[in-house]
C-alpha cells in the first residue's frame, strides 16, 4: 500500500471542490488567529457551518469542528507548516464528502476517498457527505433477514440480522478482527448464483481500519483478496501514522459508502475496527481545540459521536426499498474492563455484544466468545427456523454446563445426570470451536448442532470430534445428497429432514466408531 502525502490530499480536495470561489453568496473570508498541532483558530467566518470544508492558502484544507462566539476551531487535513497566523481562510460551502458506488468495491481508500492501493483513480461521479442524518423510525422496519457470519457459535447463539448493530468487544489479541473478517468472507455466498436462486440478496462489505499499523491493514487486505472477498468489499484505512482528524472521520466515511447501498435497496455490512482508537483520535483533536475535558478526558459529546454513527445502521421499510446497513463496531477493552467510559457508551448504543475473553482464547476456545454474557437483542427474529429449533436445546445444555462446571471441580462423586450434563457440555463447547477463515454454511451448522444436541457425540472422546466433523459432511453429501439443499431451501427442520438426519447419523456413527476403534 502507498501513503498519501498531504499535497495529494489537497489536490483531490481541490478537484472535488472546484469552482467554490465563484459562488458569491458563500464568499466569506476569515483570518487565521492561531495554528499548531493540526488545528487552527480562525476569526471572521461568521456564517460557516459545522463540518464545512474551508480553504487555506497553499491548497491546505480544513474541516470546521468548533463554532464559538468569536472564532471557529478547524482541524487541518494538510500540512500545517504551510499555514501562518494572519492568512486568509475561505469558506467552500461544502460539507466533507466521500465518493460512493460500486466502483469502490475492491479498493483501498483513505477517509477522503483517495485510493491508496496503487490501482489508479476511482471512477465514480457519485458522492455523499460523510455526516448524514440517521433514518427516522417511520422509514425503518424490524430486522428480519439473517446476516450469516459462518461462525457456528455466533449464528447459533448470538445471531445477527441485516440492519443490526452488534458490538465486538474484548481485550487486545482476542480475535476481534478475526470475527469481522470471517463475517466478510462468509458474505461471498450471498453473491453466488445459488443465493440468487434462493432469494438471498448480496451483501456488500466495508472494512474501516482506524489507528492500526499499516502492515496490519495490508495483511487484512491480502486475506480478503486471498479468499475472494475483495470483489465485494471496500477497505477504508486511517492508519496510526495518519493525522488524528483522518482517524476521526474514517468511520463516518465508511458509513456513507455503506449507506449508498442501503439507500438504493441493497444490503451492506460495515466493520469499524476499532472505535476505541477513533475516540482517542477525537479526544486528541478536541483537547487541542481546548474543549473542556470530561470523564477520562473525553469531550462531552463523545457519546453523540458514536450514537450518530451507529444510528445510521438500519433496515429500511419496504416503501423505502428495504435496503439495510449492518454495523459491527469493534471496541478494545483494557484488562477486560467493560465498565470503562467508551465501552459502556457503545454497549448502550448497540443491539447486543459479542464479548471475547483472553482466558478462553488462551485455553484454545476460539472464537473466544463468552456465551454467558454475549447477547443479540434483535437477531433471533432473523434466524432461520431450522437454526432456531436446534439452537434452543444448545442454549439450555450450555447454560446447565456453565452452572455445573465450576462446582464439579470440587466434588468427585457426581450423580449420573450431572455427569451426563458435563459430558454433553464439554462436547458442545468443543464443536463450537472454529478455525479462522473456514466459515460454515448455515445448513451444515444446523446438521452439526442437531447431531450434538441429540446425544450422538456423548460417548465419543473429545479429541476425535474435530475429525468427526470433517468426515461427517462428505458422508452426508454422498449418501443423502439432497439433505443440505433441503435445509437451505425449506429453512425449516421438517420431520422429514429430522428423519433423514437421524438415518444419516445412525449409520455414520457406527462406521466412525469402527474406523477409530472406539467400540
Ligand atoms: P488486536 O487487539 O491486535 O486488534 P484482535 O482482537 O483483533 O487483536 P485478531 O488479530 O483477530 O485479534 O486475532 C489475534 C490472533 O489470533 C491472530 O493471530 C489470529 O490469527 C488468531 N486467531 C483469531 N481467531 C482465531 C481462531 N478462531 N482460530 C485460530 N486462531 C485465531
Ligand atoms: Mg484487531
Amino acid at each position: 500500500m502507498i501513503d498519501v502525502r498531504p499535497e495529494e490530499i489537497s489536490a483531490i480536495l481541490r478537484r472535488q471542490l472546484s469552482g467554490f470561489e465563484k459562488e458569491a453568496d458563500i464568499y466569506e473570508v476569515g483570518t487565521v488567529l492561531q495554528v499548531g498541532d493540526g488545528v487552527a483558530r480562525v476569526y471572521g467566518l461568521t456564517k460557516v457551518m459545522a463540518s464545512e470544508l474551508v480553504a487555506f492558502p497553499n491548497d491546505v484544507f480544513g474541516m470546521v469542528l468548533n463554532l464559538e462566539e468569536d472564532n471557529v476551531g478547524i482541524m487541518l487535513f494538510g500540512d500545517e507548516r504551510l499555514v501562518k497566523e494572519g492568512d486568509t481562510v475561505r469558506r467552500t460551502g461544502k460539507i466533507a464528502s466521500v465518493p460512493v458506488g460500486k466502483e469502490l468495491l475492491g479498493r483501498v481508500v483513505n477517509p477522503l476517498g483517495i485510493p491508496i492501493d496503487a490501482k489508479g483513480d476511482v471512477h465514480t461521479t457519485k458522492s455523499l457527505p460523510i455526516e448524514r442524518k440517521a433514518p427516522g423510525v417511520i422509514f425503518r422496519q424490524p430486522v428480519k433477514e439473517p446476516l450469516q457470519t459462518g461462525l457456528k457459535v455466533i449464528d447459533a447463539l448470538i445471531p445477527i440480522g441485516r440492519g443490526q448493530r452488534e458490538l465486538i468487544i474484548g481485550d487486545r489479541q482476542t480475535g476481534k478482527t478475526a470475527i469481522a473478517l470471517d463475517t466478510i468472507i462468509n458474505q461471498k455466498y450471498t453473491h453466488s448464483e445459488d443465493a440468487k436462486k434462493k432469494g438471498i440478496q448480496p451483501v456488500y462489505c466495508i472494512y474501516v481500519a482506524v489507528g492500526q499499523k499499516g502492515s496490519t491493514v495490508a495483511n487484512v487486505v491480502s486475506y480478503l483478496e486471498q479468499f475472494g472477498a475483495m470483489e465485494y468489499t471496500t477497505v477504508v484505512a486511517a492508519n496510526a501514522s495518519d493525522p488524528a482528524p483522518l482517524q476521526y472521520i474514517a468511520p463516518f466515511c465508511g458509513c456513507s459508502i455503506g449507506e449508498y447501498f442501503r439507500d438504493n435497496g441493497m444490503h451492506s455490512l460495515v466493520v469499524y475496527d476499532d472505535l476505541s482508537k477513533q475516540a482517542a483520535a477525537y479526544r486528541q483533536v478536541s483537547l487541542l481545540l481546548r474543549r473542556p475535558p470530561g470523564r477520562e478526558a473525553y469531550p462531552g459529546d463523545i457519546f453523540y459521536l458514536h450514537s450518530r454513527l451507529l444510528e445510521r445502521a438500519a433496515k429500511y421499510s419496504d416503501e423505502m426499498k428495504g435496503g439495510s446497513l449492518t454495523a459491527l463496531p469493534v471496541i478494545e477493552t483494557q484488562a477486560g474492563d467493560v465498565a470503562a467510559y467508551i465501552p459502556t457508551n457503545v454497549i448502550s448504543i448497540t443491539d447486543g455484544q459479542i464479548y471475547l475473553e483472553p482466558n478462553l482464547f488462551n485455553s484454545g476456545i476460539r472464537p473466544a466468545l463468552n456465551v454467558g454474557i454475549s447477547v443479540s437483542r434483535v437477531g433471533g427474529n432473523a434466524q432461520i427456523k431450522a437454526m432456531k429449533k436446534v439452537a434452543g436445546p444448545l442454549k439450555l445444555d450450555l447454560a446447565q454446563y456453565r452452572e455445573l462446571e465450576a462446582f464439579a471441580k470440587f466434588g468427585s462423586d457426581l450423580d449420573k445426570a450431572t455427569q451426563q450434563q458435563l459430558r454433553r457440555g464439554a462436547r458442545l463447547t468443543e464443536i463450537l470451536k472454529q478455525k479462522q477463515f473456514v466459515p460454515m454454511p448455515v445448513e451444515k451448522q444446523v446438521a452439526l448442532i442437531w447431531t450434538a444436541t441429540n446425544g450422538y457425540l456423548d460417548d465419543l472422546p473429545i479429541d476425535v470430534l474435530n475429525e468427526f466433523e470433517k468426515e461427517l459432511f462428505p458422508e452426508i453429501e454422498n449418501n443423502f445428497p439432497e439433505l443440505f439443499e433441503d435445509i437451505s431451501l425449506k429453512r425449516e427442520l421438517t420431520e422429514e429432514i429430522s428423519d433423514t438426519l437421524k438415518k444419516a447419523l445412525d449409520s455414520f456413527i457406527v462406521k466412525f466408531k469402527k474406523n477409530k476403534n472406539l467400540e
